[in-house]
């Protein structure tokens, strides 16, 4: 089946910002399309053909009109679910971590100073798989494309700031307030 002109652009686009934020807008002027078919392409590769595109209805982190291409698709259609981590499982383990590198703390769109790029965030075990590791959400986290290469086989411990900040960011203003107190009360004058 031929692929039609726009759904092809959007493709290109996406894939070119793998791990970022878009926005409605962006999608709209690379596909050259009109409202009504970008947004039936979007979801056309994001039901029919697996890609973990999300939205404001997927995480508290996007606002309507904003879409992240969470990682690069499969080859083959079809072929997504022999990899093991299934977009669902990828979606828990990006909300679970606050879409935050769980060790250096940036976030998709920063630029990471080692690259001189923007942030994509990878899934990397926690435990090797190499040493009995499992594909699920205990044993998975977020890692930018830096420290994903070096945290092979490297085992995480103790929780950092950054990840404690991650679950702070993610908790409701009251969860919030009752840390800002706590610490206060610890900290404070
Ligand atoms: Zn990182």
């Amino acid at each position: 089946m031929r692929r039609s002109g726009s759904k092809e652009r959007i493709r290109q686009f996406l894939l070119a910002h793998i791990g970022e934020i878009v926005t409605s807008t962006q999608i709209r002027d690379a596909a050259g399309a009109n409202v009504i078919e970008w947004a039936r392409r979007v979801r056309e590769l994001r039901y029919e053909e697996g890609w973990s595109i999300i939205t404001h209805n997927d995480t508290i982190h996007l606002k309507p009109g904003q879409y992240i291409l969470k990682e690069k698709p499969a080859e083959k259609i079809g072929v997504k679910f022999m990899r093991g981590i299934s977009a669902k499982l990828r979606s828990e383990v990006l909300e679970h971590d606050g879409f935050t590198c769980q060790m250096c703390g940036l976030t998709p769109g920063e630029i990471d100073p080692n690259t001189g790029r923007k942030v994509c965030l990878h899934l990397g075990h926690i435990k090797d798989k190499s040493l009995g590791g499992k594909d699920e959400l205990s044993n998975l986290r977020a890692l930018c494309s830096s420290c994903y290469q070096g945290a092979k086989n490297i085992t995480w411990e103790k929780p950092t700031s950054v990840w404690l900040l991650s679950q702070i960011r993610r908790a409701s203003q009251e969860e919030q307030r009752a840390v800002y107190e706590w610490f206060s009360k610890k900290f404070g004058e």
